[in-house]
């Protein structure tokens, strides 16, 4: 159900759960100032209370009322890419964010979302938690009928049209002496070289720290249809039932084509690319291959590892 931004505004300050559209994919908001509210968002989603949730703030000011201290080089990359796709964690006051949103850790989440109306509701409501509007480990929410595919039609939506990026941000964390990737996302490791001085380390941010994983939410799976894929470097003319691949590409012929768009363009993939996934549950596919003959910079390797998440069963 669509509602407005003052109603948006009106359900999150009495304690609602709502849906809203950003940049990155459609988010599940509750205020921090309402920690029922946040343990609502984990009961709907069905997700694991020790996968911690994303900060969203209105504007980058707000972030000296939480933070215990600042790792070198924040404010250079809160002015370049706030508001935008990127995610920061960062030691915090810690009665200041419900122990809730923060899986009980001394750490928060931050961000500032590009999208004019959530942050107008931001600027009224004070900082809202915001993960990804899915039930846990379905491919994530980049429009209204997804959302309401997952939460059903009666389900309160801001609506903001089909999200620009289509994947999630990307994780920046202060690793004892550098800033460390711990989820790709919409932005690539080399867009922070300018800023940083450096192209940040990708680092599995599940295996090198086993009792403490640095980015608790990469433990999980994810991103997932029920479609079984089989990723392939080059499709071969066995009989599947479904491709997801390119619309400029030629693969064996009398087999659907579920297309992420040209195979130059990973924007317009990373824009697709949960649609298409979730395409492939609508239309009751069982098996599809998926074309993964592209390149491992930038946003393609974004784009690879969300494919690998959504063909592993966990
Ligand atoms: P989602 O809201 O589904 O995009 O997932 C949020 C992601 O942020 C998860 O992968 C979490 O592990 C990560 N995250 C949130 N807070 C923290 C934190 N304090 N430390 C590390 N990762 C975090
Ligand atoms: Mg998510």
């Amino acid at each position: 159900m669509k509602i407005t931004v003052e109603e948006a505004i009106t359900l999150l300050k009495s304690g609602r759960v709502i849906a809203m559209p950003t940049e990155t994919v459609y988010g599940l908001a509750a205020s921090i100032f309402f920690p029922e509210a946040i343990a609502n968002i984990f009961h709907l989603k069905g997700r694991p209370s020790n996968n911690p949730l994303i900060v969203h703030l209105g504007t980058a000011a707000d972030i000296t009322l939480y933070a215990r201290d600042l790792p070198q080089k924040f404010e250079l990359l809160a002015e370049k890419f706030w508001p935008g796709p990127l995610t920061i964690v960062i030691p915090v006051i810690e009665d200041t964010i419900p122990a809730i949103a923060r899986a009980g850790l001394p750490t928060a989440a931050f961000r500032i979302p590009d999208h004019a109306l959530t942050r107008e509701v931001l600027i009224k409501t004070g900082p809202l938690v915001m993960p990804s509007a899915n039930l846990s480990g379905n491919p994530s929410a980049t429009s209204v009928e997804h959302v309401e595919k997952d939460f059903g039609s009666g389900f309160s939506v801001l609506d903001g049209g089909e999200c620009e990026k289509g994947v999630e941000s990307t994780i920046l964390c202060w690793d004892h002496d550098a800033w460390v990737v711990i989820r790709l996302g919409a932005l690539a490791p080399e867009d922070f070289a300018p800023v940083l001085g450096y192209v940040p380390v990708v680092i599995d941010a599940t295996s090198a720290h086993q009792e403490k994983p640095l980015c608790p939410g990469q433990l999980y799976r994810h991103y997932a249809p029920k479609a079984k894929l089989e990723l392939v470097e080059k499709i071969s003319v066995n009989a599947v039932e479904a491709i997801v691949g390119f619309s400029d590409r030629t693969y064996p012929e009398g087999i659907r084509l579920f297309s992420l768009g040209s195979s130059k363009d990973p924007q317009s993939a990373a824009h697709e690319l949960y649609a298409v996934l979730r395409r492939l549950d609508d239309e009751n596919i069982a098996h599809a291959v998926v074309d993964m003959n592209f390149p491992s910079q930038g946003l393609w390797l974004t784009l690879r590892e969300r494919l690998q998440k959504a063909a592993t069963s966990l």
